[in-house]
């Protein structure tokens, strides 16, 4: 083979070989590096644990009725309906006596999985939202980084506490009526006491209203998969199946505050559970193969 054959081989091979390696690449260190969005079509792309998103915007810092706590950690990003959203509960909170809203993590500029935190927030469509109210929007960026939320949940964690009021129930409730909703992740507690203070009637709100471990310094809305958005999967099982058609306040919620709390006692040792794998196990080839273009767009 002549040098210059020589040549246009080897640099065949490196061009085929560049990509596979990238894609046995941890994707939450690729995706952790990116610090804009793609310049493509806003898209959901993979789930809400195991994917990215194209063409995200950012949500202003400081809005009329919101501001972006944590800016260091570049993850107010989110799909156009993610930052709707978030601007019409923010506006709603002010007509229940709150400033607004502050607003945690959404996504990286292109989603995908994180170095720290989240296993999910990876599609631009999950968002978290502080309990502690809004009561100024002129916080500087240095006290967004030191200022903390507050918990709603009693210290034996079976109750909510003196934080909790009706305006976080309006809020609340009006995140599970909307319709780009798919659900709301929220302490049990929190969904325990709405299960006794909603009005009857018209209840079909409350199964979106989903208790989970921790979720008591935050409310975690997800949103479902923007219409045309096809490579968005959409999160299996649905709220009315989990809740069987009713409101979800059943037994099933009843457990996270008392076998969950105290596990009853186990006769033999249980063998230790494989291992999972997680948002930061995942390397590029295990996300959906339109992340790959995702990250190289401009
Ligand atoms: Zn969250």
């Amino acid at each position: 083979m002549d040098p210059g054959a020589r040549l246009a081989a080897l640099a065949l091979t490196l061009c085929l070989a560049a990509p596979a390696a990238l894609a046995q690449q941890k994707a939450n260190v690729l995706f952790g590096r990116m610090d804009t969005p793609s310049r493509q079509g806003a898209e959901a792309i993979g789930s809400y644990a195991k994917g990215c998103a194209a063409g995200l915007v950012q949500l202003p810092e400081t809005g009329p009725t919101w501001q972006a706590m944590r800016l260091s950690r570049n993850r107010n990003w989110g799909h156009p309906e993610a930052i709707g959203f978030i601007v019409d509960l923010s506006e709603f909170a002010t007509r229940v006596g709150w400033k607004g809203l502050y607003v945690g993590d959404i996504s990286q500029p292109r989603g995908g999985p994180m170095t720290s935190g989240h296993q999910s927030h990876q599609i631009g469509l999950d968002i978290d939202i502080w309990m502690k109210p809004a009561t100024r929007l002129n916080l500087s960026r240095a006290q967004r980084e030191s200022l903390s939320s507050i918990s709603v949940r009693s210290a034996d964690q079976r109750s909510v506490n003196g934080n909790w009021t009706r305006a976080h129930h309006e809020i609340l409730k009006r995140a599970a009526r909307d319709s780009r909703v798919d659900r709301v992740f929220v302490t049990p507690p929190v969904k325990i006491e709405m299960c006794k203070t909603a009005s009857r009637g018209d209840r079909d709100w409350m199964q979106k209203i989903r208790p989970i471990y921790g979720h008591h310094y935050h409310f975690h809305v997800r949103l479902k998969c923007p219409r045309g958005n096809r490579a968005c999967e959409t999160q299996r099982p649905t709220v009315a199946e989990l809740s069987k058609g009713g409101d979800g306040c059943d037994e099933t919620l009843m457990w996270w505050v008392t076998d969950y709390l105290d596990p009853p006692k186990v006769q033999k040792p249980a063998e230790p559970a494989p291992k999972r794998r997680g948002a930061r196990d995942y390397t590029l080839a295990d996300l959906p193969r339109q992340c790959q273009q995702v990250l190289a767009a401009r």
